[in-house]
């Protein structure tokens, strides 16, 4: 059982938070390396923030939801929050730094330098235990994607950006929004009803962007066609080089057309483990 981050530890001040260099963009906002002093102690962190341009109350609600619900977890394979800043504007949010940067960039700035070990064990593994704690906690990513990941100088992944998750067992979208439609799995397209099973589809689609170093799913397909596709039943090709085991495992139980026909991630994570010969640290 993991306790959340105690109050007084959570709430930090602006004048705590020692902003450098940017180190990506992100939706509404930017990430920035910093340093972050408590207790005449200084940790170097990431700090999310919002560009002022962009703030609006329907963000913020998102970015405190996001924090909130990052609080609560404790994992080496999901990215960690530390606090947040709420005494001035914009709000910061301080999180785990990851030296390195977002998966997919990782994997098209090395493609084929990156063995068949490094694939499956630190990465697709690394996602699939990580994934794994975050439903066991009762939360739907929604947006489980390469880009979506960190990758650190210790070829650690992490899962990040919830900006997206709920908790729950089902989540239907009510407000239609733009979804990414390359990730997204045929009954989310159909009924944008969220389940751990569509969580376990886009976590298919990240191993496929793994095996193929990073390519863009369906290229430069059209919207209607790569629903026509899915909705057929038909699925991303893989590449010739692609891990034959991560390509069977994928194909035949996280892109089943019916949610039942999927594995959940602990019973991937086993199988990953029994292919792999590496179990979770503990
Ligand atoms: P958003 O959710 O607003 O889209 P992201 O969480 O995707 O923002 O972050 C944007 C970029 O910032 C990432 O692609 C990555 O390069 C960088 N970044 C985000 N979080 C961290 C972190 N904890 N450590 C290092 N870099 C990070």
């Amino acid at each position: 059982l993991v306790t959340p981050i105690a109050r007084k530890k959570w709430e930090l001040r602006h004048s705590d938070i020692e902003l450098s260099k940017r180190l990506g963009y992100g939706q509404f906002g930017e990430v920035h390396k910093g340093k972050l002093k408590r207790y005449n102690r200084v940790l170097g962190v990431a700090v999310k923030f919002a560009r002022v341009s962009a703030t609006s109350k329907e963000h913020i609600k998102e970015m405190m939801r996001e924090a909130r619900l990052m609080r609560n977890f404790n994992h080496p394979n999901v990215v960690k929050i530390y606090g947040i800043a709420l005494d001035n504007d914009p709000i910061m949010i301080v999180m785990e730094l990851v030296r390195g940067g977002s998966l997919d960039e990782y994997l098209r700035k090395h493609a084929g330098r990156i063995t068949e070990v490094e694939k499956m064990t630190s990465m697709v593994s690394g996602a699939a235990w990580g994934l794994t704690y975050l439903h066991d906690k009762r939360v739907i990513h929604r947006d489980v994607a390469a880009r979506n990941c960190l990758y650190d100088k210790n070829k650690v992944v992490k899962i990040s950006d919830f900006g997206l998750s709920r908790e729950g067992d089902v989540y239907k979208m009510l407000v239609t929004r733009r979804v990414p439609i390359k990730w997204i799995s045929p009954e989310v397209l159909i009924n944008f009803t969220y389940t751990r099973a569509s969580d376990v589809f886009s976590f298919g689609v990240m191993c496929w962007e793994i095996a193929t170093d990073g390519a863009d799913p369906f290229q430069d397909k059209k919207t209607a066609e790569i629903r026509e596709i899915l909705l057929s039943g038909g699925r991303l090709e893989w590449t010739p080089n692609s891990p034959p085991d991560l390509v069977d495992l994928v194909t035949k139980h996280c892109w089943g057309q019916r949610t039942e026909e999927r594995l959940t991630m602990i019973e991937l994570t086993r199988k990953l483990e029994n292919l792999t010969g590496v179990k979770q640290p503990v």
